[in-house]
Formats: structure tokens, C-alpha cells, sequence
């Protein structure tokens, strides 16, 4: 393993961002990007920046005015995917797009190539504040503005169910025939919870296959799933002989119910829980984040007033929680009002409802209409476990409760 960086005292940052992955990239570089005199420090617990790592999401999560920034990052798009369900077959006609570690890598290069962005790497942070980090070494250094963007750590004001899966990329000898993404095909069985395969055909021979899994607890048997991944290749796809170049895996948290203000304030990413609560997906806001500190606030206000009562990061916090109240009771329903060999069946109806909405649904854009739209009807799931699970206080309250009763091991 290679040895911790010194840190240099020849450069001054007016921000430090813990972490170089998704979120703490994408912020750097928009800091970077809209402010021209502003200075970055990144520090980096591994040997390199941005991991190795593919983020796929809807283009239309990214607003009209982000898309010309956000287009170096995309280094795959498609017009439209196909969902699969027992009872529903349906291509939707959105955009969808993939970045990747290469893509993140090149998009931050300028800003480190003129000296404004600097990288630490090899260097782990043991504790942080709003202006201090303090390394492992001991050594603590400050910046008017300090970021957490370590990804996820598990938080007792956040119940969560989780989103597992393990992923193969492959290569064939010959076209694969898989035209466009399979977002879901969920017509595999439901093993424990809401299960489905994703299909990603990058380019004739090359795919990534992903088995996923909805399910209570966060346990991940890859090797289980590794297996199940080569039967769809050669009973789904009908491909006998392929090559396997690439293989990932994640365990990715599902928000049910969340304390108000659960998240410490200088967090972003996963971290500061800025992910899509029934996805797990956290680009989209990694984007939005990224934005509103380096945009409305950084260029109008000192570093220093960031955080001030009602400054953007408070902002920002309680607008993704209120905005996603209605998410978190949908998980409720899928995850504990539904049956888990029946989940499948709340996705397969909403995926018959209309584009526009689904749209929303990914962008969290959701209308007061468009949730209605989502609960009437026939409710998939029996009425009186929906009761049950309907007020998020009351399921904090029963899940603290049930938490504080499992002893200590
Ligand atoms: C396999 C996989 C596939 C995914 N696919 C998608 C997708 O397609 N679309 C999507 O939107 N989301 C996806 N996600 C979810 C989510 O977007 C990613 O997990 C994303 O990388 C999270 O971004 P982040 O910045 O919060 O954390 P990360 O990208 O995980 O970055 C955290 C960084 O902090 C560093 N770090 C950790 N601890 C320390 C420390 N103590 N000191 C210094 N550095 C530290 C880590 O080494 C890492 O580089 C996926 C997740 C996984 C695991």
C-alpha cells in the first residue's frame, strides 16, 4: 500500500473536501468551474480519485440548465429502456445515461492541471468539523470550509431497507442482441424480496448484468448471486460464450422513515443522505448539491456564513427531506405492507403509469397529483398493513423501540 501523503504548506484552500468519489468530485469541479479564484483541497482515503465506478441515471433527473455541464461526464446514453414484469412489458421513451470513474477523472484533470484543485490521496480522515479535519496521523488542518463526502456510514435517525446486487461486466465474441437498457426484468423469481436483472448493453459486446434484490437486511451472498447472473446470461439472453471483464457489487440503503435533521450539516453524498430514497441512486443529487454550494451560495456569501442558521446546507437538508416524505411511505408499503414474493407486483403498477410521472418520480419532481395518481386505485399491497406503516412518527416510533430491545453483542 502506498505511503500517506505530507500535506504541502505551500497552498491555502478555501475548501477542503473529505472523500473523492462521486459527490465530492462533482462538487469540487462546479466550485471549481463557476469561481474562478477559489482554491480546493481533496483528501482521499485510497491510492486514486473517483474509484472504479459506472453512475447510470435518467437524463431527464438532470435540469435543462445542468445538461451542457454534466455532458463530459456521460460516456454512454441511450433514448429509451425497456421494464419487464409477469403482467407488463413497456419501453419508455427517456433518455438514459452513463458516467464512469474514467469520464469523472478527465472532468476534474484541468482544475488539478492548474494547480487549483489539489489531491491527497492514501490519507484518511479520522474527524471533522465545519472549518477542521483531523488526519489519522494526528495532524489537523483547516479551510474556511470543510465538506464530508466519505459515502455511506449507517445513521440511528435513518430505518432503512436496503437495495443489494452484484453486477458483471461482460464481452462476447458476437453481438449480443440486447439493443437498449433492461432497466428491470423482474420476470426472474422473487427470491426474499423484490428481485430483478438490469441490463446495460454499453456498446454490441459489451454489457453489464446486475442481479438486485429489495430485501430487509443488508447481507450480500455475492457468490449466491454470481451463479444466478450466468444462468440468466445463457437462459435469458441466450449467450453461451462470453468473457468476464469486470465484476462489481453494492448494498445501497433504501430510506423507510427518517428523523427530521438526521444527516450532520457539512455532509454531502450518501453521507449527508442525498440519494434517492427508493433507489438508493445518488448522482441526480450529487448534481443538485454540487450546484446550490458552488451557485447560490458559495458565490454570493463568504465561506463562513455557510453555516448559519437557514444558510444553504440547512437548506438543503430539510427541502430533500420534506421533498421526500412521500418516497419514504411508498418504501414503507413495498418493504412492509407487501407480501415479499408480491413486491414485484406495486413496481409492475407503476410502471403502467403515465411517462411524465415516472419522469418525476426519478427527478423528485413529484406533483401533489402525481401522488395521487400513485395511491388510487386498487392498492397492491392488503389495506391494513398500508395502515399500519402510514404515519412515518409512529414507525420511528415502533422501530427505536424494537432497536432498543435486541442486546448488544
Ligand atoms: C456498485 C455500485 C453501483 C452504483 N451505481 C449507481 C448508479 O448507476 N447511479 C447512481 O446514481 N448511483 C449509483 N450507486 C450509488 C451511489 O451513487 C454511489 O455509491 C456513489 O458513488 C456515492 O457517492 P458518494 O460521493 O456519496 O460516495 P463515494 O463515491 O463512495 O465516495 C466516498 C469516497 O470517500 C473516501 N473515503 C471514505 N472514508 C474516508 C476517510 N475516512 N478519509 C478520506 N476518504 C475517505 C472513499 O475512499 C471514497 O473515494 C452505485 C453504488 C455502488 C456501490
Amino acid at each position: 500500500m502506498s505511503k500517506a501523503a505530507a500535506i504541502p504548506d505551500d497552498f491555502t484552500p478555501d475548501m477542503i473536501i473529505v472523500g473523492a468519489g462521486l459527490s465530492g468530485l462533482l462538487t469540487a469541479w462546479r466550485c471549481l468551474d463557476v469561481n474562478p479564484d477559489v482554491r480546493v483541497r481533496i483528501i482521499e482515503a485510497s491510492d486514486k480519485i473517483a474509484g472504479d465506478h459506472t453512475w447510470s441515471f435518467n437524463l431527464t433527473d438532470v435540469a435543462e440548465n445542468l445538461r451542457e455541464w454534466i455532458a463530459p461526464f456521460i460516456a454512454y446514453q441511450w433514448d429509451s429502456y425497456d421494464v419487464k414484469f409477469p403482467q407488463r412489458e413497456r419501453r419508455l421513451n427517456i433518455p438514459y445515461c452513463t458516467g464512469n470513474s474514467e469520464t469523472l477523472r478527465a472532468c476534474v484533470a484541468p482544475h488539478i492541471q492548474s494547480g487549483r484543485l489539489q489531491v491527497i490521496l492514501n490519507t484518511k480522515v479520522i474527524q471533522l468539523s465545519h472549518d477542521t479535519v483531523t488526519l489519522e496521523t494526528g495532524e489537523v488542518i483547516g479551510a474556511k470550509c470543510v465538506l464530508d463526502a466519505r459515502g455511506f456510514t449507517p445513521n440511528e435517525n435513518v430505518f432503512l431497507g436496503y437495495q443489494k446486487f452484484v453486477g458483471h461486466v461482460i464481452k462476447t465474441p458476437k453481438p449480443h442482441g440486447v439493443e437498449r437498457p433492461i432497466i428491470m426484468d423482474a420476470c426472474v423469481p422473487q427470491l426474499g424480496g423484490y428481485r430483478f436483472v438490469y441490463c446495460l448493453p454499453y456498446t454490441d459486446t459489451d454489457m453489464l448484468v446486475e442481479d438486485t434484490y429489495y430485501t430487509d437486511g443488508a447481507d450480500l451472498h455475492a457468490s449466491e448471486l454470481d451463479g444466478r447472473i450466468k444462468d440468466y446470461i445463457r437462459d435469458n439472453l441466450g449467450l453461451a460464450e462470453y468473457e468476464l471483464i469486470r465484476r462489481e457489487k453494492g448494498v445501497l440503503p433504501i430510506t423507510l422513515a427518517a428523523q427530521k435533521n438526521a444527516f450532520p450539516l457539512n455532509a454531502i453524498g450518501i453521507r449527508g443522505g442525498f440519494y434517492h430514497a427508493v433507489t438508493g441512486y445518488s448522482f441526480p443529487d450529487a448534481l443538485w448539491t454540487a450546484y446550490a454550494l458552488a451557485q447560490e451560495f458559495y458565490v454570493n456569501v463568504a465561506f463562513e456564513d455557510l453555516w448559519n442558521p437557514n444558510g444553504n446546507p440547512e437548506y438543503l437538508h430539510k427541502t430533500k427531506w420534506q421533498k421526500e416524505t412521500f418516497l419514504r411511505l411508498l418504501n414503507r408499503m413495498l418493504f412492509r405492507a407487501a407480501k415479499p414474493a408480491q413486491r414485484y407486483k406495486v413496481l409492475q403498477r407503476f410502471y403502467g403509469l403515465p411517462q411524465g410521472l415516472i419522469e418525476r418520480f426519478y427527478a423528485g419532481q413529484l406533483s401533489r397529483a402525481d401522488k395521487l395518481r400513485i395511491l388510487i386505485g386498487k392498492p397492491p399491497v392488503p389495506v391494513t398493513k398500508a395502515l399500519y406503516n402510514f404515519s412515518e412518527k409512529a414507525f420511528i416510533k415502533r422501530e427505536s423501540a424494537a432497536q432498543n430491545q435486541i442486546p448488544k453483542a
